[in-house]
């Protein structure tokens, strides 16, 4: 169920779908998304789809991830520090982490937050912080990303968020309640500049931290 075949598989269908990145691709292949899922669910790991991660949360489908991951690469080819909000179960952290140099990744529910960074630590990943914190408010006031992505949805992009966006940094964000999309905002020497990319189905981002 989690050979190498059914890796393929789902390789060949994110190239079906768009997906160009051959790094992102590549890395996607070698990742292994079923240590990131409880045992019940791992043999469904490499199936193009969100899957439950326990308090009402998913891990984000691997298309979604991909894409995601392939927007920052295009549009902030030399991103460094990137920040993450929402590690739910690690995989999408675990991505990044596998092509930037230094991941943050914020996550409200401890529990969540600690599967997740026992999980990167046994697969090896050094360059991970992870922050118990609402993610509303970014990482801290003093530090700013070249890269930040979203997997939860608030109804507007944060301001905490832009202004934690380094000059030409990149934000990615699903944006919406019962219908959303995600978009892409570019912090350019003339503002911000937002482009909407294609319309998602997230998780809402919720204020608040829960133990
Ligand atoms: N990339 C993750 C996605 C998990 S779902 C994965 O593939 O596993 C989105 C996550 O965002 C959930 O774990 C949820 O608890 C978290 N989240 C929601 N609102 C948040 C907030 N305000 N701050 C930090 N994390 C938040």
């Amino acid at each position: 169920m989690t050979s190498q075949r059914t890796r393929q598989r789902l390789i060949q269908r994110l190239i079906e779908q768009g997906i160009k990145d051959t790094q992102v691709l590549t890395l996607m292949e070698s990742t292994p998304r079923h240590i990131f899922l409880d045992e019940a669910l791992s043999h469904r790991a490499y199936e193009d789809t969100s899957l439950p991660i326990g308090f009402g949360q998913t891990l984000s489908q691997p298309y979604i991830v991909a894409r995601m991951t392939e927007l920052l690469r295009t549009h902030a080819p030399d991103a460094q520090l990137v920040l993450e909000i929402g590690t739910g179960s690690g995989y999408q952290t675990a991505i990044l982490a596998g092509l930037f140099e230094q991941i943050y990744s914020v996550e409200r529910i401890k529990p969540l937050q600690d599967k997740a960074r026992k999980r990167l630590t046994e697969l090896g990943y050094r360059n991970v912080m992870l922050k118990h914190a609402d993610g509303h408010f970014g990482w801290s006031q003093d530090k700013q990303f070249d890269a930040i992505l979203s997997a939860a949805a608030p109804r507007q992009v944060p301001q905490e968020l832009l202004d934690q966006l380094a000059p030409n940094g990149v934000l990615v964000i699903p944006i919406g309640e019962a219908s959303q999309t995600l978009v892409m905002v570019k912090n350019t020497d003339e503002g911000f500049v937002t482009t909407e990319i294609e319309p998602v189905k997230f998780v809402p981002l919720l204020g608040g931290t829960t133990r």
